[in-house]
């Protein structure tokens, strides 16, 4: 086992890492950027180093200076968090090369499932259904039409190195496509430095269905079920729940079977997520992510097992020791992501929290590195709270989470609570009818 883990990130996941290493007994050194120097994760670890200015590019993202905070702690891993180096395959040989171990998969598997384009590839040549689409990436607007007319409008353009929505656009008519592959384009080239595009059918009205993975190094995987993420604004997660009310139980069995069977074959070790759009009973692989994600929790809340700690032991070499039949599923879970915005315009809300009251009892868990007096600074991403809520039935889960979202208080700037109040108190949301155009089209609505 590790002695002792550097974390190479901030904020709530920083923390959520921290606790597994705790509970491990293993000891954890965090890194943090001088507006972090106050911040929950770096008050709690074992140890701290600070590895730059404010701006992420100098601190977080800053691999000289997470390396050489490994070095003279010396810590024997490096766990990358969600975001930042995550997803960085170069971070994850680099990590390596200098003795440490990288807690996440190889740096191959980063590359050739972090590549969109790649990734669909790989998986239909394995036997996955994938969106139809270019079977590449597309290299010029005339290539781009013939595709999109043999699959028929709407078509959304992708980016290959897309992430957290960027780098997407619908075309709906040959009119708008030139508009919609350079905006595409252009996004891409700013966001990840690479304009690679390819071409999906757009569907009209899918759910985002993905399942949670976990390979060790000598070839077992299993999976912890699906999460339903189709609460989405401009294509990003805002409410995830598990298991998917729009599955049965045999839909359930076959894409999380598959899925498993799928990373199994490739050798993937680590956590990790399959994505897919659910339509009409079919499901259509989109992307997978090779790293943990924000909404890790509702599934370990299901299950009762603990992701992170997991991911660390298979990351020493361990087997899994226990197959699909030892993972027992139980009751629902919801998770809201709270964000430091205004709840209608989306501003962000960064300052000083005065005032801070967490909701508690039974089945609630709350993933935030917020207290009172804390200052959220302006460099960061928005998420500042993960309320998670266990029921042993969707409606417990649903009456639950509508008390804890009246308890929980967070003074002093503005966040997305009251978006979440309104979402969870809609029918079509208590009927778990949503697609991922549901937030949107409510919001369309206004109040
Ligand atoms: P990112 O990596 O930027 O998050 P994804 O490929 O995971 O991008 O897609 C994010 C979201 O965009 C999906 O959850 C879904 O809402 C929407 N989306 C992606 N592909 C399609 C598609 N072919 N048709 C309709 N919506 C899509």
């Amino acid at each position: 086992m590790f002695e002792k883990v550097l974390i190479a990130n901030r904020g709530e996941i920083a923390l959520r890492i921290h606790r597994a290493c705790r509970e491990m007994g293993i000891q954890t050194v965090a890194v943090h950027s001088t507006a972090d120097a106050d911040a929950m994760h770096v008050r709690l670890a074992d140890e701290s180093v600070c590895i730059g200015p404010p701006s992420a590019r100098d601190s977080y993202l800053n691999i000289p200076a997470i390396l050489s905070a490994a070095t003279i702690t010396g810590a024997d891993a490096i766990h990358p968090g969600i975001g930042f180096l995550a997803e960085n395959a170069q971070f994850a040989e680099m990590v390596e090369e200098h003795g440490f171990a990288f807690i996440g998969p190889t740096a191959d598997h980063i590359r050739i499932m972090g590549d969109k384009v790649t990734a669909k590839s790989t998986v239909k040549n394995l036997g996955l259904p994938v969106v139809p689409g270019s079977d590449g990436p597309v290299a010029s607007l005339d290539e781009a039409e013939v595709i999109a007319r043999s699959i028929g409008f709407p078509v959304l353009i992708k980016a290959a190195a897309g992430g957290g929505g960027k780098g997407m656009k619908v075309a709906r008519s040959p009119e708008t496509l030139r508009e919609a592959y350079q905006l595409a384009r252009g996004e891409a080239r700013a966001a990840f430095g690479n304009d690679e595009v390819y071409i999906e059918k757009y569907l009209g009205h899918p759910r985002h269905i993905e399942i949670q993975l976990l390979g060790d190094m000598h070839g077992n995987c299993v999976h912890f079920g699906e999460r339903d993420c189709s609460v989405q604004r401009r294509h990003q997660k805002v409410i995830e729940e598990a298991p998917s009310p729009a599955l049965n139980a045999e839909q359930r069995s076959f894409i999380g079977d598959l899925a498993a069977r799928t990373t199994a074959a490739i050798g993937y070790r680590g956590v990790g997520t399959m994505e897919f759009l659910f339509e009409d009973g079919q499901f259509y692989f989109i992307e997978m992510n090779t790293r943990l994600q924000v909404e890790h929790t509702i599934s370990e809340m299901i299950t009762g097992i603990d992701l992170v700690r997991e991911q660390i032991r298979v990351a020493t070499g361990a087997p899994l020791g226990y197959g699909q039949a030892d993972i027992r599923f139980e009751g629902h879970a919801i998770e809201c992501r709270i964000n430091a915005e205004h709840p209608e315009t989306f501003l962000p809300s960064p300052g000083r929290i005065d005032g801070y009251h967490a909701p508690g009892g039974l089945g609630v868990r709350i993933d935030s590195a917020l207290y009172d007096g804390y200052r959220i600074p302006p460099h960061y991403d928005s998420l500042i709270a993960k309320l998670v809520v266990h029921g042993s039935t969707r409606n417990e889960c649903l009456m639950r989470l509508r008390r804890t979202l009246e308890e929980y208080v967070i003074g002093g700037i503005d966040t997305t609570l009251p978006l979440h109040q309104r979402i969870i108190a809609q029918p079509s949301f208590i009927d778990g009818a949503y697609d991922i155009h549901w937030l949107e089209q409510l919001m369309a609505k206004g109040s």
